[in-house]
């Protein structure tokens, strides 16, 4: 993120923008800019090495008019509890613009993942969840996993709130591993979410997506699914992918105009989205900049990374080519890069529509858990598709309807949706 960003505010900022346009009462918006709640709390953790360290964890839950919280766990060295704010607050608008029945929430904790053995990773999480258990679970808020947390540590997650509640609880966590409570296709489900968004958006279009071409920021699990469904779902090019390399704190572009392999790029890449240079490079990649994926002459650019990456420098960066631009991220773009987009009249797939389909797949979860009965990988991606494609033509339409963009239609609808569930449960 540019050092100028706050995640939270450009949240609340974009939120404010949109309730000046709806004239949205303010009493209404004094619930809405703000989270209900927040935990902020410590988790000590002994270390192989025999120290003990301790960690600082948040979690906070936005807003439950319209279900149980709902959203992933972070572990992020600069997590911040802005940074859980935001994400916290973007969740409500994700669950309600693919109408789910939850509400939003987040968590995270302050630390590096990769610094950690696997053993110090079981022993943090389930400190983590010690320290939640009372105010999260199947009814309260579900947490899943997010950037840096795994499905082995959700398992471990609902491991131990089933151990501290008594009651084997597959539903308190989502993100699980598949043969623990786990769905078939929650690891590709936010990925290919954003394909079936680009694939609506270039049929809105009239472009044919196996003449275009994609560019793609990171490597992590969102990007890796977003490029093979790309490619397979599509019939597209990705000509790159970028991700950030630990050893050189640095973050790096890996192309090839002819279009990447990404399962040969899988197959190089660390648990942590790090990319071996030196067997791409023996492959035929060209290793560029980590801010060169930005500039590429290509038809779609789908940001996968973290927050704040189209911002008011790298936005001009932008080539003439780009038509749509995928957010495949949480808040990748910051309301002034906003202005550039939408006067450029480059087509948004804005984030909480576009990598919806993580959540959605983790309702399904949560909805096969309760029924102790599971679908196949087909089915959850067929129930997937429908949702994404539905939300999609919602915002779409609202877009059209009332000639705004297409971040400030998904707002209108879900903030449409949040509202009236407020005033159903008589808060407002
Ligand atoms: N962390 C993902 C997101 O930002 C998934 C959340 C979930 O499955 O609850 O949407």
């Amino acid at each position: 993120m540019s050092s100028n960003t706050n995640a939270f505010e450009m949240a609340q900022s974009q939120f404010d923008h949109v309730a000046d346009m709806l004239r949205l009462d303010p009493e209404v918006r004094e619930i809405l800019r703000w989270p209900l709640r927040e935990f902020h709390f410590r988790i000590p953790v002994r270390m192989d090495d025999g120290t003990l360290r301790v960690f600082q964890g948040y979690r906070v839950q936005h807003n439950d008019a319209r279900g149980p919280n709902k959203g992933g766990i972070r572990f992020h060295p600069a997590e911040t509890i802005d940074t859980v704010r935001a994400l916290a607050t973007w969740m409500t608008w994700k669950c309600a613009v693919v109408d789910i029945p939850l509400g939003g929430g987040k968590g995270g904790v302050i630390v590096d993942p990769a610094t950690l053995t696997n053993g110090e990773k079981e022993r943090l999480v389930r400190g983590y969840i010690q320290k939640m258990w009372k105010n999260i679970g199947p009814r309260q808020d579900v947490p899943a996993p997010d950037v840096g947390t795994t499905p082995q540590m959700m398992g471990w997650m609902m491991d131990e709130y089933s151990l501290l509640t008594g009651e084997f609880t597959p539903g308190a966590i989502t993100g699980k591993p598949v043969g623990n409570g786990g769905s078939l296709g929650r690891t590709e489900a936010t990925g290919y979410g954003v394909i079936f968004s680009v694939r609506e958006a270039l049929k809105h279009l009239g472009l044919d997506p196996t003449t275009c071409k994609a560019s793609i920021q990171g490597f992590g699990n969102v990007s890796q699914y977003a490029t093979i469904g790309f490619i397979e779902i599509l019939g597209g090019t990705v000509v790159c992918v970028s991700f950030w390399d630990r050893e050189d704190r640095a973050s790096y572009t890996v192309s090839k105009e002819d279009g990447i392999d990404p399962h040969f790029l899988k197959s190089i890449t660390d648990q942590y989205g790090s990319i071996d240079k030196n067997k791409a490079k023996a492959a035929g990649y060209v290793i560029e900049d980590g801010d060169a994926w930005i500039s590429k002459d290509v038809d779609v650019l789908i940001p996968a990374a973290m927050e704040g990456q189209i911002n008011a420098d790298t936005v001009q960066k932008i080539s003439k080519t780009v038509r749509v631009i995928a957010e495949g991220a949480n808040g990748p773009t910051t309301p002034d890069a906003d202005v550039v987009i939408k006067e450029r009249g480059i087509f948004l797939v804005p984030d909480f529509l576009c990598n919806a389909g993580g959540v959605t797949v983790s309702y399904f979860e949560g909805v096969q858990n309760d029924m102790n009965f599971y679908w196949t990988r087909e089915e959850v991606l067929e129930k997937e598709d429908n949702k994404m494609t539905s939300a999609f033509k919602a915002v779409l339409d609202m877009s059209l309807k009332e000639n705004v963009y297409m971040r400030d239609a998904a707002y209108m609808v879900a903030i449409a949706r949040v509202v009236k569930a407020m005033e159903l449960r008589g808060w407002i």
